[in-house]
């Protein structure tokens, strides 16, 4: 089939394209760096499939174009969904998929790769050794090894990384709407309410998905609760932080360190260069300005395993719907 592969990079080229080369019928992939949204979509025309990624805007405007000029399928290369207006796409006829599982080890390895940085302080210590500075003041960690470590959202990554930070001789605090047996048997593990595991926690990461009920689940009224010098992980979605909030909690000093791969307001920042531009954001700007806090630009799924698995479930994905069979992974509206 005809696909358009909207907001490529060169790394999606590369594992589509391999992916694409071991079905037995390939299907014709054209690559469009431009992300979709409606002032894009008419490139589509022709195009019975348009695949696209967590920041492209499938919005009523940009799914009425698009099933105007013959888009049968939209292929999310991605989990969430939250882009889609699932409800016009129902309307004009456009049916969507996703890849709901990949890798949760590269997310979750790499969550434990913003604690390591900001305990040890590699980004500093990695520039001050380049500039051929070998002093240690300002560089004192402490041992993971017995610190109490809180989990929000033991779900697939969520239950990985309770296991990495099992490894170093951590104490869990977990806290689930579904809680599962499995973050009991790892031992010294147990389910806490937010409250327990805000006052408790040496360390708190955030694995639960973006739902109403969790937006702004780390507000003013959850860093009041925490242990002064608390590290505040989130590799899970922006909007789950009250941005605002955490900058007055590391200014007041209650967040000793802040290490995110998501941001309240990525979409008009992350994936792009604007390293010869003015960033607007001033929130962003203030946040970045903090030598406690360790940014990533939503790099926690970018392994080669992860980018395998979602090329390959994206061209299963299609290649059902070509062949007419039942979709394995649609996204639907709820009924
Ligand atoms: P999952 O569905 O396996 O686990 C989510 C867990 O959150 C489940 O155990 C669920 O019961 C729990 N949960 C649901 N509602 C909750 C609530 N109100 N309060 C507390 N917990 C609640 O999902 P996953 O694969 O582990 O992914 C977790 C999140 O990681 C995703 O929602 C996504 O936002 C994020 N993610 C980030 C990246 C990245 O590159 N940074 C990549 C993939 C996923």
């Amino acid at each position: 089939m005809k696909v358009a592969v909207f907001g490529s990079q060169p790394y999606d080229t590369k594992f589509f394209d391999a992916a694409n080369a071991q079905g037995g019928s390939p299907h014709e992939l054209v690559y469009f760096e431009t992300r979709l949204r409606a002032k894009t979509a008419s490139l589509a025309a022709g195009f019975p499939v348009v695949c696209v990624f967590v920041n492209d805007e499938v919005d009523a405007t940009t799914l009425k174009t698009l099933a105007a000029n013959g888009t049968k399928l939209i292929a999310l290369r991605c989990a969430g969904f939250n882009n889609v207006d699932l409800k016009t796409a129902e309307e004009v006829g456009i049916s969507v998929v996703r890849v709901p599982a990949y890798s949760p080890y590269s997310v979750a390895e790499h969550t434990v790769g913003l604690i390591l940085t900001l305990n040890r302080k590699l980004h500093k210590a990695y520039n001050r050794v380049r500039e051929d500075n070998f002093t240690l003041n300002g560089l004192l960690g402490f041992d993971l090894h017995g610190t109490t470590v809180g989990v929000i959202g033991t779900g697939k990554i969520g239950m990985i990384f309770a296991q990495i930070m099992h490894g170093f001789g951590c104490h869990l605090l977990g806290y689930d709407a579904y809680p599962n047996d499995d973050f009991i048997k790892l031992g010294d593990a147990r389910y806490v309410d937010l409250p327990e595991l805000f006052s408790q926690s040496d360390i708190i990461s955030l694995h639960c998905p973006l739902l109403p009920e969790t937006h702004h689940i780390i507000n003013q009224n959850a860093i009041a609760q925490m242990k002064r010098g608390v590290m505040l992980i989130n590799t899970s979605r922006g909007p789950l932080v009250d941005t605002v909030s955490v900058i007055e909690g590391i200014k007041s000093g209650i967040i000793g360190y802040l290490g995110i791969d998501v941001y309240e307001q990525e979409e008009t920042l992350f994936f792009e260069d604007w390293s010869d531009e003015i960033i607007q954001d001033d929130t962003f700007q203030l946040l970045q300005s903090f030598q406690n806090v360790v940014i990533t630009g939503h790099q926690a799924f970018f392994t080669q395993n992860a980018l395998t698995a979602i090329a390959e479930t994206t061209m299963a994905n299609i290649s059902e719907f070509e062949e007419g069979k039942p979709l394995t992974n649609p996204v639907k509206l709820p009924h």
